[in-house]
């Protein structure tokens, strides 16, 4: 059976306090979820790295914690950067691979996202491989081909027995931030054409879960997640208030 997953991208934003607030307000909340968590919902927090530390140890039992990037690189110089091994050091399970922010605002190409997602593989952590078209690409009839051919070069790096480590976000550029979401008829076609391109690289595509994202709300969440191929969702904005978050977590 596929995980469901609600994990809460923060972006970069937040502070101590924010940490504090928001962590233990979702956690009391959640644990009211109990039955949801227990039958494999896995609701995890994703703030900016420096704080990741305070969320794990405010996290318990309940939720999970992951990164928003990692370093292609394992250890060394390279001055700013944060290792897959460290996130795991810290207690992180997921770290985000190939966000649209970092495609589009810090140049990351496929190749260097296949590359992070094989370093966060190795260092035992989930990687959540973040694919999405443009508006333009979209209107142009692309945005299969676009989400296809990401996937398969994110995942280019993945070994046979690693399968059980990749979860993939569907995240169309254009609904993310913008208040404007897929239809849940559009956003399970293009779920179901990423899980043929899964099955097309020899991946146990039944097996792994596909979350959506992009303007993910309270009010559309249960739509979204009522279709067969929508594992769960990837949430920006709305993560980061403790009751929206917790609403989209009960959808399912
Ligand atoms: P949003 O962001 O929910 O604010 O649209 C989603 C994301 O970027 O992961």
């Amino acid at each position: 059976m596929r995980r469901r997953i609600v994990a809460g991208n923060w972006k970069m934003n937040g502070s101590k306090d924010l940490v504090q607030q928001l962590v233990g307000d979702i956690r009391e909340q959640v644990s009211n979820l109990d039955d949801l968590v227990r039958s494999g919902l896995d609701v995890v927090i994703v703030p900016p790295a420096l704080y990741v530390d305070s969320v794990v140890s405010l996290c318990g039992a309940e939720l999970a914690a992951g990164v928003q990037n990692v370093s292609q690189w394992r250890s060394g110089a390279y001055t700013g950067e944060v290792s897959s091994d460290m996130a795991r050091d810290l207690g992180c399970q997921y770290a985000l691979v190939g966000h649209s922010e970092r495609r589009q605002l810090f140049d990351e190409t496929d190749s260097v996202i296949a590359l992070k997602v094989a370093r966060v593989i190795e260092s035992g952590l989930a990687a959540v491989l973040c694919v999405g078209e443009t508006l333009e690409e979209r209107e142009a009839g692309e945005a299969k081909r676009v989400v296809a051919d990401q996937v398969e070069k994110g995942l280019a790096m993945v070994g046979a027995d690693q399968w059980s480590r990749v979860v993939v976000a569907y995240e169309p550029v254009w609904a993310i931030g913008t208040g404007k979401t897929a239809t849940s008829e559009d956003a399970q076609a293009m779920h179901a054409e990423i899980r043929g391109v899964l099955e097309r690289i020899n991946a146990p595509s039944e097996n792994i879960s596909v979350l959506y994202g992009g303007s993910v709300k309270a009010d559309n969440a249960a739509a979204l997640f009522a279709e067969p191929d929508i594992d769960g969702g990837l949430i920006g904005g709305a993560s980061l208030k403790a009751e929206e978050f917790v609403s989209i977590c009960r959808a399912f």
